[in-house]
């Protein structure tokens, strides 16, 4: 019996999966020289951000605000940066937003973790939509919600609609939606958050209360050919979106993002409340004041992210060639390869052992699956695929000619 709580020693202890697997590969760098680790673990982007990024930091540091800037904001950020950010999304996004339905907060993670104490009663279940990223599960029974998981359709990774609508019951306070998702790269086309308002909108009459739509969209902008992203607001008032600049400004380490609640969202007054009261009960006192104003100056903006449709195209092609299953991702960095053995974590242990680097998705809800981060160089792609190909051939995969 330490006195402490147990739970969080055994979270502090069972560390993220992925950052487990970036720590060997680290020591291994050691070892046997970084070029020769093919490190796919980690969702860490990376090009450059855009010049922007540094040009307004330069010209802050050189201009009038300089002495001020490391100073406290408003606790929900800097006025004058969210009157700059309502302007930008609503020139972007064709719906009119003002400061006051902007939130600024320390990236996405810390967004989802505001809205799920502010929303989260108890009973209170939030349906998450698997394949998922792995800290949805922590936010939400951290701040006291109870997650309710449904699998999607494995040929695409799209939801399972049939499944959402029975999942959503008398309970249900949210939906979590990630598209572009982390880890499939898969992107919900317009009909089908269409119908996913539509499950919703019923629901809500059928129970008589708001169910929110938690829209997660750090890969908002990281999109392949193809493909766009429909913007959830203009489908369902009820939504919440959260943002945040980690991967589309390459800009992780930063910790700059935002929760955005539109006019016609239920309960908006009080809900916005609510996400300054969990804000402050989390310690989120305001979002880093230099990358508020990054923020504003650059929100819209992406790093250079052609080198992502390269080695999209590069590994989806060349694993499929070798045999593998694996489901093309309309964004993001991310694609998720079919494990040739059932135990993907057994399969993960082998790749380790040639120094191909990536982690088993079963920390994402999707068991016998393996997730590839492709945010790395296209030249360390181009060396792992010899070593995907010999993994192939171990595991008697057919080749396609
Ligand atoms: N949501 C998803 C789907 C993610 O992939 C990540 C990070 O990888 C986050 C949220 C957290 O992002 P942030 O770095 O902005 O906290």
């Amino acid at each position: 019996m330490s006195g402490l709580p147990e739970g969080l020693v055994r979270m502090g202890r069972h560390r993220n999966v992925m950052r487990e697997i970036r720590e060997h590969g680290l020591l291994r760098a050691k070892e046997v020289g970084a070029e020769n680790v093919l490190d796919f673990s980690l969702g860490n982007p990376s090009v450059a951000p855009p010049a922007q990024v540094d040009d307004t930091i330069r010209e802050i540091l050189a201009g009038p605000e300089a002495a001020s800037i490391h100073g406290y904001t408003s606790a929900q950020g800097d006025q004058a940066v969210r009157e700059a950010l309502a302007a930008s999304l609503t020139r972007r996004f064709g719906m009119a937003y003002r400061a006051e339905d902007l939130y600024l907060t320390v990236g996405a993670a810390a967004a989802l973790c505001c809205v799920f104490r502010a929303l989260a009663c108890p009973g209170d279940e939030f349906v998450l939509l698997a394949p998922y990223f792995t800290e949805y599960d922590v936010f939400v029974r951290g701040n006291g919600g109870t997650p309710v998981v449904v699998p999607p359709d494995y040929e695409t990774f799209q939801p399972d609609l049939a499944a959402l609508a029975k999942a959503v019951g008398p309970h249900t306070k949210g939906v979590v939606v990630n598209s572009p998702n982390n880890p499939s790269g898969a992107i919900y086309p317009a009909e089908t958050i269409e119908k996913i308002a539509g499950i919703l909108r019923e629901k809500e009459a059928e129970y008589g209360h708001p169910i929110y739509l938690i829209s997660d969209e750090p890969y908002r902008e990281i999109v392949f050919r193809g493909y766009t992203v429909p913007w959830l607001p203009a489908f369902y008032d009820d939504t919440i979106v959260c943002y945040s600049y980690s991967k589309s400004l390459s800009l992780p380490g930063e910790r700059i993002g935002y929760i955005l609640l539109g006019e016609k969202v239920a309960e908006r007054e009080d809900l916005y409340a609510a996400v300054c009261g969990a804000g402050r009960v989390l310690g989120y006192v305001n979002a880093p004041s230099l990358f508020q104003r990054v923020a504003a100056a650059c929100d819209g903006l992406t790093a250079d992210l052609e080198v992502y449709q390269t080695n999209r195209d590069l590994l989806c092609g060349g694993l499929r060639e070798m045999g593998y299953t694996c489901v093309e991702p309309g964004g993001t960095f991310y694609l998720l390869l079919k494990s040739p053995e059932p135990d993907a974590k057994a399969f993960c242990r082998r790749a380790q052992e040639l120094d191909l680097l990536f982690p088993p998705a079963d920390d994402f809800a999707c068991p016998g699956w393996c997730r590839i981060a492709f945010c790395t160089s296209t030249e360390t792609v181009r060396k792992a695929l010899p070593l995907f190909k010999k993994l192939a051939e171990e595991y008697g995969l057919e080749a396609k000619a």
